[in-house]
């Protein structure tokens, strides 16, 4: 197969391949990983809050002195020892299930790609958020099934619109098979389901017949009080839960989970037994020496208090620097805020420039199937320091300050030109960025 390019295996790729696009994010990820860019892209956790010479210990423990079953192959629906602290975790947000139904997987990721392949034929309809966390479009697409957005606003996804996008599916023949949802922290759009909304939520869905795959990377990552409980926690039937220890312990170790209805656990753990044979026996075995012998809550408070900390400092940072007309949502938890740019501005077509302007953030559009968004972009906040997100924040100001600028001196003009550049942006590097 020497001196093949890419493009020689174009016809070749199964139909489910032929869709994949890079998403924006990896692609970003090559100039925004620089370091005298600000990136206020990417969802990376501050690891360096880990007390990381004790879990190097630890780590190193579990090799030395337990390595003949953490360095061995393990059972497909993860070790009973971790799926029972699993369930201790999920517990603290009044789920309750029992080890059976937990099967352990390679982050949050992996379960959404099980689901997929359980519940997905070509054609068939997603109900997600719009917009919604850019891993799960992927899943989604690699599925050959369609995303049907539904609208939020500051209180999370719209009921009313829930029952729309049900009608309307049904309406084009389609059919819908779950609502994949974020209800708490969204990824990427920083607002919360009320407690209100999550039953009308669970209401429709019970009434349409339609599954609920909840997604819930975030909640304990509250920054005032708790979290409202999770979807899981007030109805069991129908209701798939998915998380991680990405976030409140290290992505690193790629340790997530899926509780499934009780009916459905033994088609997981065949999926997963088909996709990885069995997850990381070693990874597993740190999670679980971990939530046993340190103080995991502990750590979780001083991951809430700094990422309070920089969600305040880019809120203010916004506040005092953003052009008028930008608006922006106010997360309570998680790493993300949203925020719509001034009428007219294109966060695709003026990356080029943000870039080179050493600002990163992640357009709009990569977080909806339909590429809308255009006039949105992603911010995160739990990586940088908070004097680098104000920085950052005062780079993206004056990129946007500038392009209003010119927008008002070109008008049309000025515009074709922002969204040419853009057209090169993020997926192709273009001069500005080499
Ligand atoms: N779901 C959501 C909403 C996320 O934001 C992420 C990570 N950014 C994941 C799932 C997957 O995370 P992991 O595979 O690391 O658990």
């Amino acid at each position: 197969m020497t001196g093949t390019t890419q493009d020689d295996y174009t016809d070749r790729y199964a139909r489910r391949v032929r869709g994949m696009t890079t998403s924006e994010i990896r692609a970003l990820f090559a100039v925004a990983s620089r370091p005298e860019v600000v990136s206020l892209a990417g969802g990376s956790p501050y690891i360096a809050a880990l007390p990381l010479d004790a879990v190097g210990d630890m780590l190193s423990r579990l090799a030395a002195e337990h390595g003949t079953t953490s360095l061995q192959y393990g059972i497909g629906q993860g070790t009973v020892d971790l799926r029972e602290r699993i369930c201790e975790v999920m517990s603290l947000s009044g789920i309750d299930a029992s080890p059976d139904d937990v099967v352990v997987t390679v982050g949050g990721q992996q379960a959404l790609d099980l689901i997929a392949r359980l519940f997905l034929d070509p054609g068939d309809v997603v109900l997600a958020e719009g917009p919604t966390y850019v891993g799960a479009l992927g899943v989604f697409q690699a599925a050959q099934a369609q995303v049907q957005h539904v609208a939020m606003d500051a209180d999370g996804m719209i009921p009313a619109a829930l029952s729309e996008a049900i009608d309307e599916v049904a309406r084009s023949g389609r059919r819908a098979k779950f609502l994949y949802t974020i209800p708490t922290y969204q990824n990427p759009a920083g607002v919360t389901l009320t407690d209100a909304r999550r039953e009308e939520v669970l209401d429709i869905c019970e009434r349409a017949g339609l599954l609920v795959v909840e997604d819930d990377p975030y909640s304990m990552l509250s920054f005032a009080g708790d979290a409202p409980r999770p979807l899981r926690a007030r109805r069991r039937e129908g209701v798939f839960y998915v998380s991680t220890f990405s976030k409140t312990f290290a992505p690193g170790l790629r340790v997530g989970w899926v509780l499934a209805p009780h009916a459905v656990r033994e088609k997981l753990v065949m999926a997963t037994e088909a996709n990885i044979l069995c997850p990381s026996a070693f990874a597993q075995a740190a999670v679980a020496q971990y939530l046993a012998t340190m103080p995991w809550q502990e750590q979780i408070k001083t991951y809430r208090e700094v990422y309070r900390e920089r969600r305040d400092a880019l809120l203010d940072a916004m506040r005092d620097l953003m052009p008028s007309g930008t608006t922006w949502t106010e997360p309570e938890g998680g790493l993300f805020v949203w925020a719509t740019l001034p009428d007219g501005l294109d966060s695709k077509a003026m990356m080029p420039r943000a870039i080179a302007a050493r600002v990163a953030y992640v357009p709009g559009t990569g977080f909806y199937a339909d590429s809308t968004g255009t006039g949105n972009m992603r911010l995160n906040f739990s990586f940088s320091a908070p004097d680098r997100l104000r920085e950052g924040v005062r780079r993206l100001a004056g990129v946007m300050g500038e392009e209003l600028a010119l927008r008002a001196v070109f008008g049309p003009t000025g515009q074709t030109r922002q969204r040419r550049r853009g057209a090169a942006g993020a997926d192709a590097p273009g001069p500005d960025l080499a």
